[in-house]
Order: structure tokens, then C-alpha cells, then sequence
């Protein structure tokens, strides 16, 4: 699986379809909530029903949406694809598939350019992170960005035989040696840890071995490795990839949920306060439409239907006469996701919160405000 990069982003939010409108497709294919293939078919009925409607008699569009749901279809491998990202305008020969390692938020978009807010969002949401595994005489280094696997480095120092089993119990004076060995293992472990680092750049390590092992490689690691640490992970050095990568993913899901509290805990102290937050579909509406939202946190799976104005494309819970210009309103399925492109256009960081109940409360949506 291709990575995609901000280039295949800006290279697919160039693309014009002179007048022809496109057609994006999120779909969720996660297989932890979509274990069969026909629960995938199912959720792609559900997104291209309303779809079609929508596409009201344009011939691009249902061509466009034919062959997503024969794509889909046809079935695809799901090992490794949490979600896919399709971006079609048959008139033009666009036909763009990214198969992503993440899931996303399953939905249809036509527009007159691609909507590529997701894929943004997924850029950004997903650190590229290192995990370091270590026992007394192996080291292994991995490096996942978008939960794949783009590096890793492996470190082997053998220990005497001796030393390794009888030495520690028998012979005192060895034990020391034995620690020595293992410290200068660790040391050269750290270094390799740094030097991925220096090339790679990742935002977060978490480690994995034996307890005491992973306490002294803490000690020895380059304090601003120190400082990316994100936790330890419950994975046996000498385990296969995958398992690694499932156990790093969870840690940065658990990281994820942890940033999204705090922005939530955030947004409910200033709404309190009345002081640069706003809480409640309303309100983040007006105030997007003011170009005053810093921050958008809205809860996973929260749709709601309301209007977009023909000429200036302020969005609103109520309609018909928009409060800005008094253009006409057109009614729109959902206004939420429209929300979050609108927030992506003006370049504010969008946060979709999952399982915050906190963010429940106040309306399931909220902002931190600029000023
Ligand atoms: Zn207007």
C-alpha cells in the first residue's frame, strides 16, 4: 500500500471538472466493525441510496457511483485497508482509489472539486511514531507512519552462554559483567533508537520488553527521545510485525482519545466562562460563519440535516433567507460534515471525537474560538 503525502492531496484538490461535479467516496471497511464483506456492501447501500438521489439525472455522477459500488463489489483486500478514500468524475477519466490503513467517516460527497478534508485530516491526525523492542541481547527498531511499517532496524549483541544462564545464580563476580554487557547492549540500542530518529523524525516512541529491561533502556535513551515517550506496549521483542503494529496502533488510539478529552475539557471550561468557546450546532454554525472558529470538535457519527446558502455558502440550522446576505438556502442532508469542510477551507484543525461524552452533552459539537 502506497502512503498517500500532502502532494497526492494538493495534486487531487487541483483537479477541475469544468462544471462537471465529482464525486468523492469515504467508506469505512474497518473489519473490527465490519467483519463480513456484505457488512461493507451494506454500509456502501446505505451512503449511495441518498447519493443517487443526489446526483439527480447527472450522467458523470451515477457512472461515477456505478463504479464505486462495482469496485466495492468486486471485493478488495481488507488485511490491511481500514478505509477507502475514491475520487471519480467519469467525464474527465478521474478515477482515484486510496486504500487507507485507518478507517474513516463513511460518506458521499458531490461537489465541484474533490472533497479531500478526510484525507487531510488523516495526514494529520496519524504521527508517524517508532516503537523500540528490547531483551538483555536483542533490539529491534520499527517505524509506522499511517500504521505502516516504513522502517526498522535490528541489533543483535550476544551474550556469553555462560554468562547468560548459569552466570547470574553461580557466579557473583559475573553478574556484574553480565549487567555490563547488557548496559552497553541498551546504550548501542538507544543510539540505534536516535539515529532512526534523526532520519525518520518520529513524534512518539513507546517500548516493549521485559520490565526491567525496558526501566534501564529508559535511563540510557537521548532525553529528546526521553521526551517522546508515549507508553510501554505489552509486546515480546522477538514478535512478528503485526503484532507490533496492532499494539503501537492501540497506544496511539489511546493517545488520540487522551488529546480529545483535554480539548474537550478545554472547550467546556470556555464555554462556561463564556470566553472563546461556543458549544451546540447553532452557535459553531454562526461562528464559522464569522471566521472566528480556531478549533472544531464535533463527535463521531453526529450528522444533522440544515441549509447552505446559494450565493455565499453560509451554513445554518434554519433556512430559507440567509442571515449574512439574504441569498436563498438550499436544504442540505447534513450540515455537520459540511461543518468540517467548511472548517478544513478556512484552515482550522477539525477534531472528531470518539466516545467523548463530555462532547455529548454540549450538543455533540463545540468550538474554541480565535477571539
Ligand atoms: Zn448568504
Amino acid at each position: 500500500m502506497s502512503l498517500i503525502t500532502e502532494d497526492t492531496i494538493r495534486e487531487l484538490a487541483s483537479f477541475d471538472g469544468g462544471g462537471v461535479p465529482v464525486t468523492s467516496c469515504y467508506l469505512d471497511v474497518d473489519g473490527r466493525r465490519f467483519p463480513r464483506h456484505q457488512d461493507v456492501e451494506h454500509e456502501l447501500s446505505g451512503l449511495l441510496r441518498p447519493a443517487r438521489t443526489r446526483a439527480n439525472g447527472t450522467p458523470s455522477v451515477h457512472h461515477d457511483l456505478q463504479r464505486i459500488e462495482t469496485y466495492v463489489r468486486a471485493g478488495f483486500d481488507r488485511s490491511r485497508t481500514r478505509g477507502l478514500a475514491i475520487f471519480a468524475c467519469s467525464a474527465h477519466d478521474l478515477w482515484r482509489v486510496v486504500p487507507l490503513p485507518v478507517p474513516v467517516r463513511s460518506r458521499v460527497v458531490i461537489n465541484d472539486v474533490p472533497a479531500v478534508g478526510q484525507l487531510e485530516s488523516v495526514v494529520q491526525e496519524y504521527d508517524r511514531f517508532g516503537v523500540l523492542l528490547a531483551d538483555k541481547q536483542r533490539a529491534r527498531m520499527f517505524v509506522f507512519e499511517l500504521g505502516e511499517l516504513i522502517d526498522r532496524s535490528e541489533l543483535f549483541d550476544e551474550l556469553p552462554r555462560d554468562y547468560d544462564h548459569r552466570g547470574e545464580k553461580e557466579r557473583g563476580d559475573h553478574a556484574g559483567h553480565v549487567e555490563a554487557l547488557t548496559l552497553h547492549h541498551l546504550r548501542r540500542a538507544a543510539d540505534v533508537a536516535f539515529r532512526v530518529h534523526q532520519q525518520h523524525r518520529f513524534e512518539c516512541l513507546c517500548l516493549g520488553g521485559p520490565d526491567e529491561i525496558v526501566s534501564s533502556l529508559e535511563a540510557v535513551l537521548h532525553p529528546y527521545l526521553r521526551d517522546r515517550l508515549c507508553g510501554r506496549i505489552a509486546v515480546h521483542p522477538r514478535a512478528p510485525v503485526s503484532e507490533v503494529r496492532e499494539a503501537a496502533l492501540e497506544v496511539e488510539a489511546r493517545q488520540e482519545r487522551a488529546k480529545e478529552a483535554a480539548l474537550v475539557a478545554r472547550l467546556r471550561d470556555a464555554v462556561g466562562a463564556g470566553h472563546r468557546g461556543v458549544a451546540g450546532l447553532d452557535r459553531v454554525l454562526a461562528a464559522l460563519a464569522e471566521r472566528r472558529v480556531d478549533r472544531l470538535l464535533v463527535s463521531d457519527g453526529y450528522a444533522a440535516p440544515g441549509w447552505r446558502c446559494r450565493p455565499c455558502a453560509t451554513l445554518a440550522t434554519v433556512g430559507r433567507r440567509c442571515k449574512v446576505c439574504r441569498g436563498e438556502m438550499e436544504e442540505i442532508d447534513d450540515v455537520v460534515e459540511e461543518s468540517i469542510d467548511e472548517a478544513m477551507a478556512q484552515s482550522c484543525r477539525v477534531e472528531v471525537c470518539v466516545g467523548n461524552a463530555d462532547l455529548d452533552v454540549l450538543g455533540q459539537v463545540g468550538a474554541l474560538l480565535r477571539y
